[in-house]
């Protein structure tokens, strides 16, 4: 399989046809954001899934990527970014950079994206992926997203895409005042998603918006 992430995949006008069927379906299910649908239009999901997967890629439909990991619904996707307000230059930190299929959603909307991976295996696989080459605007990393990248604070935006057991202190304080934060909390089967929103003055308001199913945020790297 790996091999097959360095290879230019082919883009037709069956998968441009459904991609505009899912465009169609996110709107149906309340997606209202127009930078979020056309992002979601612009990159080819098939792409980011094993050749098997590609006739159900435009499906809402979560998928298995390497190391057990899953690439989510294209509608989580589109909700948690429309829940972050995104504007275009927004400096963006993602947790949990999977396949990179949101990193590329956001990337394409025209944010600096900083993202973490903790599984090695899946940050090695990224790498080869030629897909991600497009986007000059995106930064990896292997790390733990419970540490953030301090280094890089503060970001406009906080995307966490795995169902962390408790909002990470950390990545709160690298929120920049005015910034938002979005994170499914919770630690079974289900996780509440959670917008947090850091006033100018660096109080915190919190919303609870929906239940979603993630795989789970885990505490330190991964070999
Ligand atoms: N955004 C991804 C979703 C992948 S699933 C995509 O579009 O495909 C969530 C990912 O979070 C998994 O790859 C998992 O390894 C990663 N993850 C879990 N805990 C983490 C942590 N503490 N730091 C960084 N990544 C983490």
């Amino acid at each position: 399989m790996e091999y097959l992430q360095g290879r230019q995949r082919d883009d037709n006008f069956l998968h441009k046809g459904l991609r505009k069927q899912l465009v169609q379906l996110l709107r149906e299910k309340g997606i209202t954001d127009e930078r979020v649908l056309s992002a979601v239009d612009t990159v080819p999901r098939h792409f980011f899934l094993e050749p098997a997967f590609e006739r159900y890629a435009y499906e809402n439909r979560a998928f298995p990527i390497t190391a057990n990991q899953t690439i989510s619904h294209p509608y989580t996707v589109a909700y948690q970014t429309q829940l972050l307000e995104i504007d275009k230059y927004d400096k963006v930190l993602e947790i949990g950079t999977g396949s990179s299929y949101q990193a590329c959603v956001l990337a394409e909307m025209g944010v600096t994206l900083y993202t973490i991976e903790r599984q090695k295996a899946l940050y090695d696989y990224v790498d080869k992926f030629f897909y991600i080459k497009k986007y000059l605007n995106i930064k990896r990393f292997y790390g733990d997203g419970f540490e953030g990248l301090p280094t890089f604070a503060p970001f406009d935006k906080i995307l966490i895409t795995c169902g962390a057991p408790f909002i990470p202190p950390k990545l709160v304080q690298q929120l920049r005042p005015g910034g938002i934060m979005v994170i499914p909390v919770g630690e079974g089967e289900s996780q509440k998603m959670i917008r947090i929103t850091k006033g100018k003055d660096g109080t915190i308001r919190q919303e609870e918006l929906g239940v979603f199913t993630f795989v789970p945020m885990l505490q330190g790297r991964n070999k």
